[in-house]
């Protein structure tokens, strides 16, 4: 059995007192379950501090991107080493925005999901088809392509402990969520991509959420699907106890 997992993508949301405050309500309310992990995806300035408050707790903290490289002459950027020091677990990779405001490219992806294992965190790595993709019927296509590049030169166990987001960027804040079953259809296409580049097992026990709109009136219908195992949440994670809510439900 799969562990469901939610994580709340702030995105460029929050000053320090709000970063705080959230995760010190969430450590005392988030329902204790082996069933489900909770991560909270938050922008560099705040991750050692929420690092710090979440300590003991079953609130995992993760960056929304990072540098592949360890150290270096990379002005403003920040290295998995960094990450890793100041205790973060997780890493967002190869988000939409970060696809379409910062050029970041599947080989760029690549090298950062080799870098998360070789510090010891792990990727949520996003792909995700717009909606002329969708339209022209290459969503699964253009998905299994990003998928496979993602992936490209892991071990079946750094493919394993990958988690993949699913996010089709049309749904993306926009209030549209993919129906269910167009979720579950995706995610199942990506088990089988896992399957084709790695094992059976392997994709077995790769964890895929689906991101795009998703909140708590939405949550429950997508997480009964068979291939979908959490949620990647922007908007709806802003609020602790929307936040409360989608972990519940994955409990
Ligand atoms: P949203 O964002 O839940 O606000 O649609 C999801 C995401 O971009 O991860």
């Amino acid at each position: 059995m799969r562990k469901k997992v939610i994580a709340g993508n702030w995105k460029m949301n929050k000053v320090l007192s709000e970063a705080n405050g959230f995760v010190e309500e969430v450590v005392i309310k988030v329902p204790k379950s082996d069933n489900v992990e909770a991560i909270v995806c938050a922008p560099f300035p705040y991750l050692a501090s929420l690092v710090e408050k979440s300590k003991g707790s079953d609130v995992k903290i993760s960056a929304q991107n990072m540098h592949f490289e360890d150290n270096g002459a990379f002005t403003g950027e920040v290295s998995p080493v960094m990450l890793k020091d100041i205790g973060v677990t997780h890493v967002v990779l190869g988000h939409s925005e970060r696809r379409e405001y910062f050029a970041e490219t599947d080989e760029t992806v690549n090298k950062k999901t080799h870098a998360a294992f070789n510090h010891g965190l792990t990727p949520i790595v996003c792909v995700g088809e717009t909606l002329e993709q969708r339209e022209a019927n290459e969503t699964m296509n253009h998905v299994g392509d990003q998928v496979k590049n993602a992936l490209e030169g892991l071990s079946n166990e750094q493919v394993a402990e990958t988690i993949i987001a699913y996010e089709p960027i049309w749904a993306i804040g926009t209030g549209k969520t993919a129906s269910s079953e167009d979720a579950n259809e995706v995610c199942s296409h990506i088990r089988n991509v896992v399957k084709e580049v790695s094992t059976v097992e392997t994709a077995e026990k790769v964890v895929i959420q689906y991101g795009g709109s998703v909140k708590p009136a939405n949550i429950e219908e997508l997480l009964t699907q068979s291939d979908i195992d959490g949620a990647l949440v922007g908007g709806a994670s802003l609020e602790a106890e929307s936040f409360l809510q989608l972990v519940e439900a994955g409990t």
